[in-house]
């Protein structure tokens, strides 16, 4: 059994503050009041931009193309679907991030960028979550999510190319360069685990077991509900 959704979603995908505020590297606190009013000057434009794009498919392990022993991250070794996601907010935004850049318009610039970033991961958060119910209307459970080369994951870049084989990445205007690194950059990529003996995940995403303690883009957020998002 597989099944395969390519969508263009349509209306605002709208970050968080805390989520923009992170990856203006403020951590879990406020930035000053000046910084807060250019970016909620800057919002609109942002929702011009972004052209948010998504892309999952989850197969039956022996549907999975490329597919080695040990291919996936220990914890989802055995579950009997795999569910590989790709989303993006195009091209558009990294481009006026660079013309602001270049044009001395720096806060602008970094404010964009942070707003860019937040957008393609509160996408990436909405899509596992449609994993999640996916595997709940079945009876089933999924596991957290998996980024290849994130810090949390200990899952190695070198997985990029499992996802990349199965999706069919174009669909949605995302490319793997051969140093795998994705085209446009605001694009994030996981795969999950489901199946009845994989431990439902809370969340799908938390940086919970990333060593990197000191990390500005931190984000483990407290396990309220599963679907409550
Ligand atoms: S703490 Fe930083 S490096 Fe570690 S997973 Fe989170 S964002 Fe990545």
């Amino acid at each position: 059994m597989a099944e395969g959704v390519c969508i263009e979603v349509e209306g605002s995908i709208e970050p968080s503050p805390e989520r923009v505020f992170r990856y203006l590297e403020y951590g879990g606190s406020s930035p000053a009041a000046p910084v807060v009013r250019k970016l909620e000057g800057l919002v609109p434009k942002a929702h011009v931009l972004v052209q948010p794009k998504v892309l999952y498919q989850i197969r039956s392990v022996d549907e999975v193309v490329d597919l080695c022993k040990n291919d996936v991250p220990a914890p989802i070794q055995g579950a009997p679907f795999l569910a590989f996601g790709l989303v993006t907010v195009g091209p558009a935004i990294e481009e006026e991030v660079e013309k602001l850049r270049e044009t001395g318009r720096l806060l602008d610039s970094l404010i964009l960028d942070a707003l860019g970033s937040a957008t393609v991961s509160e996408l990436c958060e909405q899509t596992a979550y449609r994993v999640f119910r996916w595997a709940e209307e079945r009876g089933s459970n999924a596991s957290r999510a998996f980024e290849p080369g994130s810090g949390s994951s200990s899952w190695p870049l070198e997985s990029q190319r499992l996802i990349f084989a199965n999706l069919q990445a174009e669909q949605i205007g995302v490319e793997l360069t051969p140093h795998l690194l994705m085209r446009p950059i605001k694009s994030l990529s996981f795969l999950m685990g489901i199946g009845a003996e994989i431990e439902q995940a809370s969340m799908p995403f938390s940086c919970q077991g990333c060593k990197r303690l000191g990390c500005p883009y931190r984000y483990e957020p407290s396990a309220s509900s599963p679907y409550g998002h």
